[in-house]
C-alpha cells in the first residue's frame, strides 16, 4: 500500500484505469472499482461517486466504498444541497475536518455516514460541464491535508472523462423498470468483449441460415425471362466473381485468393447449369428453376457427412443468389456485406476471409472467445470484432445504425451524435501512427536498462508492414495455417514456398519463426477428411494432424527449409505433448533435408527447431525437453485452456480463463527456469504477451522475449520502459507464493491501481 506521501503515484498511474474496464461487466461495477481504488490510495474509509443528471437537476449516489451499499441510486440531492451538492454548485473542493458540525451538512437516513468525521468533496467537471461529485471520508478528525485536496482534485480531473463516459452508458441503458430481458428496440448499449480492436459505424447484416435461404427472394412469377437473359446472368455472375477474386488477391497475397474459385467452378459445372436449363425447357420460369436447383444441391450436400460440405453449401447458395440477382435485377445483392457490420452466431476463419473480401466494417460474434482464431484473424485484417451473447441482435432491423467500439467491447445501437463524436475522437488519437511509431524503439529496454526482445506474430503477410514499422525484432510466430484454411485443397509445396519466401524476405536480416500447421480446434480445413469431432480441441489437431497426413507435413517442411536458404529461420512445432513427438518431428525435418540435398535443391541446413509450450504434459519433462530443443515458445492461449480446462472460444466460461491462475504461473516458472538452465531461448507468443497488465509478472518470471500481433508493440514498448526488474521480481515472488486466485487478483489490483 502506498504511504500518504506516495499519493502522487496515483496521478501518474491512473491512465491504467482503462484496464479496469476490461474485466468489468457494467458501468456501475466500474465506478465501484474506482471507489475501491481511491480509498486504498487516499488511505481513507469512504469514497463515493455521485453523478449529476441535468434533466432532473439531481446528484445521484452511484457507487460507494464504505457507506451503505443499499443507498446507491437512492440518495439523491439537488445542486447546492448538502456539502456534496455545494461542491458542485460552487465548483470547488469542500473540505471539512468535522463534517457534522458544518451548517451545510445534510444528513441522509440510512446512508451510514454517522461515524465519519473528515469529509472532502471535489466536483467532477469537464470544462464547465457538470458530471458529478467524488467524495472521500475518514473516521479521523481533520484528516485531509492541503496536499490531499490537491491530489484528490488532480485524480478527479484525470478521471472526469472516463466517468463521463460511464454516466453516458448508464444513462443509455437506464430504465425506470427494467424488463428481465430487454427488448431489442430498448437496447441502446451492449457490453461484450473485445476480439479485435477498432471502431466501426455502419448498418448491419446478419449471417445465419435464414439469410442464406433462397426463399427470401420474392420472385415475380408473372415476369418471363428468356434463355438469353439467363446466359447473360451467368456471364455477369462469373465476371463479378472473377473481379472479387482479383481484389482479394491484391489485399491478401498469401491467400492467392482461391476463395471464389469454388464458386466459379460451380457456375461452370455442367450438372448445375444443365439442371437449370432443363427445368426451364420443361416449363419452369428461370428464377424458379435457379431456386429449385440450388435447393436440390443444398439437400444433396447436406446429406453427405463431411465438413467439406459446409463450405459447399455456402458456395452453392451464394452462387445461386448472385445468379438470381443478376437475372431479375434484384436490389443490390442482399448478401453484399460491403460496408456492413456483420452479426453472426458462429463464424469460422475462412468465413471471416470471405467477408473481408467484401470489405465489411466490423463483426459482432455471438459465440466464441476473444482468443478464438477468428478473432486473431480479424486483428490481422483490421476488422473490429466484438464477442457478445446478445442473441436478440439477430433480429436487429438491418437499417439500424450500430457503432462498434470494439476496443472496449461495446456495441451501441442507434448511437447519437455525441457518442459517435466522442468515440471517433478517441480512436483518431489512438491511430496516430507516427505517434505510435515514436513509442517503439530499436532495442527496447526496461526502465533499468535490461534488454528485452519484442517480436511480431504474423498471421497474414499483410501484418509485416506494421511489424516493420513498429520495429519488431523478428517474427516470433508465423501461423502457417491461415493460407491453408482458405483453399479448396492442401497447397502444394511450391505454393507454400512462394508464400514463406515472401515472409522471410519481408523482414530482412531478422530471425523468422515458422510454426508448422496448427489445424484443428476452431481452425477447420474444409477439404481435410478428418470429419467431425466431438471435442476438436482435444482431437486430431495440430502436430497430430501433421503426423497423420505425413505427405502434407513433408511438403510443408520442404517448403519451409527451401524458403530458409541463406536466411535466419527457425521451425516451431505446435501442440507437442511428449519427447517422442518432438523427436518424431525432428526426424521428419532430417528426412526432408536429405531429400532436398539429394535433389540438389537449396535449403537451410540446420535450422533451429523449437517447441510450442501449449500442453501441461510438457511441464513435468521440461528439463529433458530443454536439453533437446533449440528454443521454446509459450502459447499461453492454449496453455491456459488446457491447464485449466477452459475452452478459449467459449464466452460462457471466459471468467475462468485466468492467465494469472497460480498453477499457470508456477508452471511457466518451471519452463522458464529449465530453459535458463540449458541456455535455451524461451518466449511467450500467446495473447498474454500483448497485455501490459502481465508484463511485470512475466519479466519477474525471467522472460526476456515476447511475440505479439504487431499492433500491440507500441503499448508494450511503452510499458517496458516503465518497469524495473527488481520490482518485477519482487512482485512475481509474492504472486508465486499464493495458492488462491483471489490473493493473486488482490496483488495485481494493488499494483495496477
Ligand atoms: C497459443 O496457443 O498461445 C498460440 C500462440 O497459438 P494459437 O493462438 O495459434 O493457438
Ligand atoms: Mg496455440
Amino acid at each position: 500500500m502506498y504511504t500518504k506521501r506516495d499519493h502522487t503515484k496515483l496521478i501518474c498511474d491512473v491512465g491504467e484505469i482503462t484496464a479496469l474496464f476490461h474485466d468489468t461487466l457494467s458501468m456501475e461495477e466500474f465506478l465501484q472499482k474506482i471507489t475501491v481504488m481511491i480509498t486504498r490510495h487516499m488511505e481513507c474509509e469512504v469514497c463515493s461517486i455521485y453523478l449529476y443528471y441535468a434533466d432532473e437537476h439531481e446528484l445521484v449516489l452511484k457507487a460507494t466504498k464504505g457507506l451503505n451499499p443499499d443507498s446507491v441510486n437512492k440518495v439523491r440531492m439537488k445542486i447546492g444541497e448538502g456539502l456534496t451538492g455545494l461542491a458542485l454548485k460552487e465548483k470547488r473542493p469542500i473540505c471539512e475536518g468535522q463534517a457534522k458540525n458544518s451548517p451545510n451538512f445534510r444528513f441522509f437516513q440510512g446512508i451510514g455516514e454517522e461515524k465519519f468525521e473528515s469529509f472532502l468533496a471535489v466536483p467532477i467537471l469537464r470544462g464547465s460541464v457538470e458530471i458529478g461529485v467524488m467524495v472521500i471520508q475518514s473516521m479521523k478528525k481533520d484528516y485531509f491535508s492541503a496536499e490531499d485536496i490537491q491530489v484528490f482534485r488532480a485524480i478527479t480531473v484525470q478521471l472526469a472523462a472516463t466517468i463521463e463516459t460511464a454516466r453516458l452508458l448508464i444513462t443509455l441503458n437506464d430504465k425506470k423498470e427494467k424488463p428481465p430481458k430487454p427488448l431489442l428496440q430498448d437496447l441502446k448499449f451492449i457490453k461484450g468483449r473485445c476480439g479485435s480492436e477498432g471502431v466501426a459505424l455502419a448498418t448491419t447484416m446478419v449471417v445465419n441460415e435464414s439469410l442464406t435461404d433462397m426463399q427470401q427472394y420474392k420472385v415475380d412469377g408473372g415476369k418471363q425471362y428468356s434463355e438469353a437473359d439467363l446466359h447473360r446472368a451467368f456471364e455477369e455472375t462469373e465476371r463479378q466473381l472473377a473481379g472479387l477474386q482479383v481484389k482479394l488477391e491484391a489485399a491478401l497475397p498469401d491467400m492467392t485468393a482461391l476463395i471464389f474459385t469454388a464458386q466459379i467452378l460451380m457456375l461452370k459445372d455442367k450438372g448445375f447449369t444443365d439442371s437449370i436449363f432443363s427445368l426451364i425447357r420443361g416449363g419452369a420460369n428461370s428464377p424458379q428453376a435457379i431456386v429449385e436447383v440450388v435447393h436440390d444441391y443444398v439437400l444433396k450436400f447436406s446429406r453427405i457427412e463431411d465438413s467439406y460440405l459446409r463450405e459447399k453449401i455456402y458456395d452453392v447458395k451464394d452462387v445461386g443468389r448472385r445468379l438470381l440477382e443478376n437475372l431479375i435485377g434484384h436490389s443490390k445483392a442482399q448478401h453484399d456485406y460491403h460496408d456492413k457490420i456483420v452479426i453472426a452466431k458462429e463464424l469460422f476463419p475462412s468465413d471471416a476471409l470471405k467477408l473481408f473480401s467484401q470489405k465489411i466494417k466490423g463483426i459482432i460474434l455471438l459465440s466464441g472467445g476473444a482468443t478464438s482464431h477468428v478473432a486473431i484473424l480479424a486483428r490481422s485484417l483490421n476488422i473490429p470484432l466484438v464477442v457478445c451473447d446478445e442473441l436478440s441482435l439477430l433480429s436487429l432491423d438491418p437499417a439500424t445504425e450500430v457503432l462498434l467500439d470494439a476496443s472496449m467491447g461495446f456495441v451501441y445501437i442507434s448511437p447519437d451524435q455525441f457518442v459517435k463524436t466522442q468515440i471517433f475522437q478517441r480512436e483518431d488519437l489512438n491511430h496516430n501512427i507516427s505517434g505510435l511509431k515514436k513509442m517503439t524503439q530499436e532495442h527496447p529496454k526496461t526502465g533499468d536498462g535490461v534488454a528485452v526482445k519484442f517480436m511480431a506474430n504474423i498471421n497474414l503477410l499483410g501484418d509485416l508492414k506494421a511489424a516493420n514499422e513498429f520495429k519488431a525484432d523478428g517474427v516470433g510466430l508465423y501461423r502457417t495455417e491461415f493460407p491453408f484454411m482458405i483453399r479448396s485443397n492442401f497447397p502444394s509445396e511450391e505454393e507454400q514456398y512462394l508464400i514463406y519466401r515472401r515472409l522471410v524476405e519481408g523482414m530482412p536480416g531478422k530471425e523468422i519463426t515458422l510454426r508448422t500447421l496448427d489445424i484443428g480446434g476452431d481452425k477447420i480445413l474444409s477439404y481435410s477428411d478428418y470429419g467431425k469431432e466431438e471435442n476438436p480441441f482435444l482431437g486430431l489437431r495440430s502436430i497430430r494432424l501433421s503426423f497423420k497426413h505425413l505427405d502434407v507435413f513433408v511438403a510443408q517442411l520442404r517448403a519451409i527449409l527451401r524458403s530458409g536458404a541463406g536466411r535466419r529461420i527457425r521451425i516451431l512445432f505446435p501442440m507437442i505433448s511428449s519427447m517422442d513427438e518432438f523427436l518424431q518431428a525432428k526426424s521428419v525435418v532430417q528426412e526432408c533435408a536429405h531429400q532436398l540435398k539429394a535433389e540438389g535443391k537449396e535449403f537451410i541446413k540446420n535450422p533451429k527447431l523449437g517447441i510450442m509450450v501449449e500442453l501441461p504434459s510438457i511441464v513435468e519433462i521440461i528439463d529433458e525437453m530443454a536439453r533437446e530443443a533449440d528454443f521454446f515458445s509459450i502459447g499461453t492461449n492454449d496453455f491456459i485452456q488446457y491447464m485449466l480446462a477452459v475452452d478459449r472460444t467459449n464466452d460462457r466460461v471466459a471468467q475462468l480463463y485466468l492467465p494469472y491462475h497460480p498453477s499457470v504461473l508456477r508452471a511457466l516458472k518451471k519452463v522458464v527456469d529449465a530453459c535458463g538452465k540449458h541456455g535455451k531461448e524461451v518466449s511467450v507468443c500467446g495473447d498474454m504477451a500483448n497485455d501490459p497488465k502481465y508484463l511485470s509478472l512475466l519479466l519477474g518470471l525471467g522472460l526476456r522475449c515476447f511475440s505479439m500481433d504487431a499492433r500491440y508493440l507500441p503499448r508494450m514498448h511503452e510499458r517496458l520502459g516503465q518497469l524495473f526488474i527488481p520490482e518485477c521480481e519482487k512482485l512475481t515472488q509474492e504472486v508465486l507464493a499464493q495458492s488462491q486466485i483471489s490473493r493473486v487478483t488482490q496483488i495485481l489490483e494493488r499494483v495496477h491501481s
